[in-house]
């Protein structure tokens, strides 16, 4: 018998990939799965969870875990940081951010780096520029 490609798998995985591409919200699951249903009306909130997962491990997208602890999605792996607004919890690409060293923490703490993850806290420029001007 010969072995049927996994079509149904591949177009989930590819609507999925391509709704987060398409933001730059840096969405959740369940904002992922309202989006892929207008696509793919039968899809389940676990087939989206599995896709997820299965483009985290493709490194297609990366996760960042917002103010509200939940995962939300990436699909810009190039290097960038991030800042969660503490005021309206959005998450927001900080571009063009130095890397410090990553050689000095072997010999500062013994341990050897393998990815840096910057994650700013503080305020969005939304948030400051809803904010009324001080006299
Ligand atoms: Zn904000
Ligand atoms: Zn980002």
């Amino acid at each position: 018998m010969k072995h049927r490609p996994r079509t149904r798998e591949t177009k989930q995985r590819r609507v999925v990939y391509e709704t987060i591409k398409n933001t730059y919200s840096h969405p959740t699951a369940d904002w992922v799965f309202d989006q892929v249903r207008h696509t793919l009306p039968k899809v389940s909130l676990g087939t989206v969870y599995r896709n997820l997962g299965v483009l985290k491990e493709e490194g297609l997208v990366q996760e960042i875990y917002g103010n509200d602890r939940r995962a939300h999605y990436d699909a810009d792996v190039s290097p960038h940081a991030h800042l969660i607004c503490d005021s309206c919890d959005q998450i927001t690409d900080v571009r063009n951010v130095k890397n410090i060293d990553w050689r000095t923490l072997k010999d500062l703490v013994g341990c050897e780096v393998a990815d840096q993850k910057v994650i700013f806290t503080g305020r969005c420029a939304g948030c400051l520029q809803q904010e009324p001007k001080k006299a």
